[in-house]
């Protein structure tokens, strides 16, 4: 019989995972179906619709926005990751189970150690923002061995609060929270924008100096081009810069591994959706 799949979000129509999906299910001669779900944002909305398609005999969801929190209250065991995101992007049906997973760091690991060949360890991390995106990705760049991560955000409490929350779990890396506006003279081999900035065209305020000689600049929107941040990267004229579409399609074969237990290729993928950075 053939397995039901589906990504769940509000709006839904510009899903990338259908298609990622149907890609690594054909290369892995899988017999799946996968579908988008659009989920509605009133109360218990996210519960009735995921209740109906376990019904129909679903196996697995993905979860987007906004639905990544409603996802970990349904769930009814969550991995570390997703308990220390406090967010699960994908769901596993199981006998009654409801297993949760956050695969959006674990994606961004991926993507940056073996797509991009640039080993974490050791490296002087700086994320922007602190929002969901920020908490999935802590304890695997953590994991990754970085030798310190500053958290800087808009909102400088909220930086503060999360590098204080994740403290007890760095596993030794120091974690540090601030404003944008305090990065002072620190200089950075890697610097995600986890800021959704970008998505309107706009960019998290820092200074260029935060980007040491060869950093690379990551922004974890995709699709959107040379964004306001990466082209502040670029005429710094010294970092690599990269969108991410290699973190999106990482952590959706993640997913797609934990449900079928085959590792697909992501390659072929990656380059197929990729938008050159102009
Ligand atoms: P959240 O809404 O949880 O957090 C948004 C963050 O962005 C907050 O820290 C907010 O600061 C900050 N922010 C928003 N606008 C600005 C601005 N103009 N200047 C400075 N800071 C700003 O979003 P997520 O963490 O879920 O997502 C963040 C980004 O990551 C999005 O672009 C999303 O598309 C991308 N993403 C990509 C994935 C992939 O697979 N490639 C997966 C998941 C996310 P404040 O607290 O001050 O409001």
């Amino acid at each position: 019989m053939t397995d039901r799949y589906a990504v769940i979000g509000n709006p839904i129509d510009h899903s990338k995972s259908p298609l990622i999906h149907g890609l690594f299910a054909k290369a892995a001669d899988q017999d799946m179906q996968y579908s988008t779900l659009l989920g509605e944002t009133s109360p218990g909305g996210f519960a009735r619709a995921v209740d109906a398609f376990r019904a129909e005999g679903g196996s697995g969801m993905n979860v987007t926005v906004p639905f990544k929190t409603d996802a970990f209250a349904y769930a009814t065991e969550l991995s570390p990751d997703a308990q220390l995101a406090g967010a699960v992007n994908a769901l596993k049906f199981e006998d009654g189970r409801v297993l949760g997973q956050n695969f959006d760091g674990i994606g961004l690991v991926r993507d940056v150690q073996l797509n991009l060949g640039l080993p974490i360890a050791g490296r002087r991390v700086l994320v922007l923002g602190a929002g969901g995106a920020t908490r999935g990705a802590l304890l695997p760049l953590a994991r990754a061995g970085a030798n310190t991560i500053v958290i800087a955000n808009r909102t400088s409490e909220k930086a503060r609060a999360l590098a204080q929350d994740f403290t007890p779990h760095a596993k030794g890396v120091t974690v540090q929270g601030c404003g944008l506006d305090a990065l002072d003279d620190q200089v950075f081999d890697i610097v995600f924008n986890a800021t959704s900035a970008s998505l309107g065209a706009e960019m998290p305020v820092i200074s260029p100096s935060v980007f040491a000689p060869g950093a690379l600049a990551y922004d974890l929107v995709y699709g959107k081009g040379l964004t306001p941040f990466l082209r502040l990267a670029r005429d710094a004229g010294r970092s690599r810069v990269v969108d991410g579409v290699g973190m999106l399609v990482e952590q959706a074969a993640e997913a797609f591994e934990w449900w079928r237990g085959v590792r697909p290729d992501t390659r072929e993928v990656i380059t197929r959706l990729t938008v050159p950075l102009v």
